[in-house]
C-alpha cells in the first residue's frame, strides 16, 4: 500500500498549505493523489464537520475520494455529493448500519449506495423513531437519578439529526457525572451502565438486501471490534456470506497495521473485497485523522477497487 502511495523523488510538490501538512510525511513523500477515505461520519450523525464542510475538509487534506458513512443515516449523502461535484473529489454515498446477531452488535458499511435508495430511507427512519424513544428513556433514567436534564441539552450537544451515546456521554462528562468517554461508557452507557437502554437493530441479511437493492457492497465494519481471537472471526465473516456479505472493512485506524494485513489476507483468500477507513468523527478524536487507517497509514485509492467491481 505504502509503495504506491510514497514518493521518492523531488518532482512531487504538496500544495497544502503548511498547517494541513501531516507529520511524518515531507513534501516530497507526500503523493496527494491517491489518499482516500471509505469511512466517514459529519453532523447527520455523530461527526462534528457537517456533509459538506467534510467535504471541503477532505478536499484541504488533498483526498481524491470520500465516502460519508453515517450511522443509520443517509441524508447527508445528497449534501456531500453536491458539494464533491463542485470541489472535484469522488464521492461515494455510504451508511454504517447497526446489526444484530447472536454474536452480539456489529457495524456494517454499505458503501457506494448510489441507485434507488427509498425502502433503505424508509427503513432507517423508523429506525431513528425507535432511537427517538429509546433517547427519552436514557433521559428518564437520568431524571430519576437526580441529574438535571432534558432532551433539549442533549440535542444542542448533538448538534446534527442523531441523538446517540456519545452525546450523552458528553453531557455527564459537563455535568462533572464522568470523567472521560470511556468513563461515562463504562459506568453509565454500557450494557449493565445505570442508563442503559439497549437499541433494536437490524439483521445481516435485511441490511445487505436494503444495500444491494441501492447498488453498493455491504461490508463489515472494523471486525476486531466483535472481540472475538482470529480464527473465530475469520469462521464468523466466512458464515456471514450465507446472508450476501461483499467484505471486510480490514484495515481501521483503531487497530495495527500487520493485524489488518493478516485480515486483507483472509478476504484474498475468501473472495471478500476489502476497504480501509479512519471512522473519521471530526478533528477532536486522536487517531482518526480523515485519509488514515491502521497505523496512520494514508488509504491509497486501490481499495475502490473492490466497491466498484
Ligand atoms: P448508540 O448508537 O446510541 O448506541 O451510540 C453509539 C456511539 O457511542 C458510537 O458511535 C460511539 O461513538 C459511542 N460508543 C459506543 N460504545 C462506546 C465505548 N465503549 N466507548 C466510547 N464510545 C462508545
Ligand atoms: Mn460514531
Ligand atoms: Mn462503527
Ligand atoms: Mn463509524
Amino acid at each position: 500500500m505504502l509503495q504506491r502511495y510514497i514518493h521518492n523523488t523531488n518532482s512531487v510538490q504538496d500544495s497544502r498549505p503548511q498547517d494541513k501538512r501531516v507529520a511524518g510525511f515531507s513534501d516530497i513523500e507526500y503523493v496527494t493523489e491517491t489518499m482516500i477515505d471509505l469511512h466517514t461520519h459529519s453532523t447527520h450523525s455523530d461527526g462534528t464537520l457537517s456533509p459538506d464542510k467534510l467535504i471541503d475538509y477532505a478536499c484541504n487534506q488533498g483526498l481524491s475520494a470520500i465516502a460519508l458513512t453515517d450511522h443509520d443515516c443517509i441524508s447527508g449523502n445528497p449534501i456531500a455529493k453536491k458539494q464533491a461535484e463542485k470541489r472535484g473529489i469522488r464521492f461515494f454515498p455510504g451508511v454504517e448500519l447497526e446489526i444484530e446477531s447472536v454474536q452480539g452488535s456489529f457495524h456494517l458499511l454499505g458503501l457506494n449506495i448510489h441507485k434507488n435508495d427509498a425502502v433503505l430511507a424508509a427503513r432507517l427512519e423508523e429506525v431513528q423513531k425507535k432511537r427517538k424513544t429509546r433517547n427519552r428513556e436514557i433521559i428518564k433514567k437520568m431524571q430519576d437519578a437526580g441529574i438535571d436534564v432534558s432532551i433539549e441539552d442533549i440535542a444542542s450537544l448533538a448538534g446534527g439529526e442523531v441523538i446517540s451515546r456519545l452525546h450523552f456521554a458528553l453531557y455527564l462528562i459537563n455535568r462533572k457525572k464522568a470523567r472521560s468517554v470511556k468513563d461515562a461508557f463504562l459506568r453509565f452507557l454500557s450494557p449493565g451502565g445505570t442508563f442503559f437502554i439497549p437499541k433494536e437493530a437490524m439483521t445481516l441479511s435485511e441490511a445487505v438486501q436494503m444495500i444491494h437493492a441501492a447498488g453498493g457492497k455491504a461490508v463489515i465494519a472494523h471486525p476486531f471490534s466483535l472481540k472475538m481471537n482470529f480464527k473465530n472471526l475469520c469462521n464468523f465473516i466466512s458464515g456471514c456470506k450465507e446472508s450476501g456479505l461483499d467484505g471486510i472493512e480490514a484495515y481501521h485506524s483503531e487497530y495495527g497495521f500487520t493485524l489488518c494485513s493478516r485480515l486483507e489476507q483472509f478476504a484474498a483468500d475468501n473472495g471478500l473485497i476489502v476497504t480501509a477507513g479512519s471512522d473519521f468523527h471530526g478533528e477532536g478524536i486522536k487517531n482518526r485523522k480523515l485519509g488514515k487507517t491502521a497505523g496512520q497509514t494514508p488509504i491509497d485509492d486501490r481499495f475502490l477497487d473492490g466497491l466498484l467491481s
